[in-house]
């Protein structure tokens, strides 16, 4: 506050003395100091600049990148699953569609398509969200389903998935309620009840009842910072009728449901020429809602997630692809590494290979790849700054040797 006594004035926002700042400027009931005043220059300025673009998408109809571009967008990132990304791409566009439809009195009000993947733990889901994500208009966040618990127990309430949405947009409600939320891990709140063990039913329908209400589309009440931790916050409301959900899950052990559905079993299948055709490998392809309501999912949400789609197993030919591809592959990222030392670094032939061998080995999946590419880098990496070669090429005896030598069970433990 002000301090009347002169060269006691400090800055009523930082609270800095007249001599720690260059320049105090006072008011009526008050000072500020030049770098406050520059702060809350660029603040206003920021303000009214997204106040002018106006309320809207800022995105007309023709400028909208169509599902293909979408598509095409995410190709450069993410290798393969090309059901999913079409499902997204498609997704999103109606989402945007939907943001951008004027009232015609024709009644015709297009819904929402939540969508669902389902896939193996480490084959894209999160990836494909926050790449859609780069590409978006629109506030977008990821949040983790495990942590949510019905209103009254120990976790977070169902509402706070939305407080991240309005901190992304800073707080911008408007804004927030046209977003997209990515929800990973929404198994995990499948019903357990034929789990002995769990007397409460904490983390299941109780928290699938909750997630319907803003599935739905309702007025919620956001606490701003999420959580419990500030019992004062004053709740926002926040509207979800526009915002999109995408949700994410490995499903651990769907793929039973899915053979008993279709009458075959996982081991030892394929007698009826009925079922000749089904690919016992990857049975997630096969996915449909009753699946989902076997696992544990109440009809409910799964009527809210119209879309479901998969995601496939990574083969090795996906993951030899992600090592190199990717617009920001492992492979990529280390060439620039050490192209910032100016060391032209190539691989012989046979070391991705390899590193996709080890991969397999371990069962990391596509997760593990950085983590034995580092093992096999970091004395290289440690060295060639103070030596630095014009090039450098990792053999694959060189690999060898440094996997031999690497901590292995570490890498395992993914
Ligand atoms: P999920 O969400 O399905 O568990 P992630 O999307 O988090 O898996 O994948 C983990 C990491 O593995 C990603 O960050 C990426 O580096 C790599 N990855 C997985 N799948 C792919 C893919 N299809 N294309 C490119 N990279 C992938």
């Amino acid at each position: 506050m002000a301090d009347s006594k002169k060269g006691k004035n400090r800055c009523s926002f930082c609270g800095r003395s007249e001599s720690e700042v260059g320049l105090l400027i006072t008011g009526m009931n008050g000072f500020i100091c030049d770098s406050c005043a520059r702060q809350a220059y660029e603040i206003t300025e920021e303000a009214l600049r997204a106040s002018r673009k106006g309320k809207g998408l800022g995105l007309t109809m023709e400028e909208l990148p169509k599902p293909k571009d979408i598509k095409a967008f995410l190709d450069q990132y993410v290798i393969g699953q090309d059901d999913a990304k079409r499902f997204l791409a498609v997704s999103v566009y109606n989402h945007y569609k939907r943001l951008l439809q004027k009232d015609h009195g024709d009644d015709v009000e297009i819904e929402k398509s939540n969508i669902i993947m389902v896939g193996s733990t480490g084959t894209g889901k999160t990836l494909l969200a926050r790449t859609i994500a780069k590409m978006l208009k629109v506030p977008f966040t990821i949040v983790d389903a495990t942590v949510l618990t019905e209103a009254g127990y120990v976790g977070e309430d169902i509402e706070s998935i939305l407080s991240r949405l309005l901190q992304e947009c800073d707080y911008k409600v408007e804004e927030a309620e046209r977003g997209i939320v990515f929800i990973d891990e929404i198994d995990k709140i499948a019903r357990k009840s034929d789990n002995p063990s769990i007397t409460r039913d904490v983390s299941g329908e109780g928290v699938q009842q909750g997630l319907l209400k803003l599935l739905e589309g309702s007025v919620v009440n956001v606490p701003p910072y999420g959580g419990r931790k500030h019992p004062e916050q004053k709740m926002i409301p926040v509207d979800t009728k526009n915002i999109l959900f995408i949700c994410g899950g490995a499903f651990d052990g769907i793929e039973k449901k899915i053979a008993q559905r279709l009458n075959t079993h996982v081991v030892g299948f394929l007698s009826g020429e009925k079922n000749g055709h089904i690919d016992k490998n990857n049975l997630l392809q096969y996915i449909a809602p009753m699946d989902l309501k076997a696992f544990g999912l109440i009809p409910e949400i799964i009527g809210r997630l119209p879309i479901l789609t998969y995601l496939n197993p990574l083969d090795r030919d996906a993951l030899r692809r992600i090592l190199t591809e990717p617009k920001n592959s492992v492979i990529k990222q280390y060439v620039k590494l050490f192209e910032m030392d100016g060391v032209k670094l190539s691989f012989e032939d046979g070391v991705f290979d390899y590193i996709v061998d080890k991969a397999i080995e371990f069962k990391v999946g596509a997760r593990g790849l950085r983590s034995i590419v580092e093992a096999i880098m970091i004395d290289a990496m440690y060295n060639i700054p103070t030596e630095h070669p014009e090039s450098y090429t990792v053999t694959l005896e060189f690999a060898k040797r440094q996997m031999e030598r690497a901590n292995v069970s570490r890498l395992q433990n993914m």
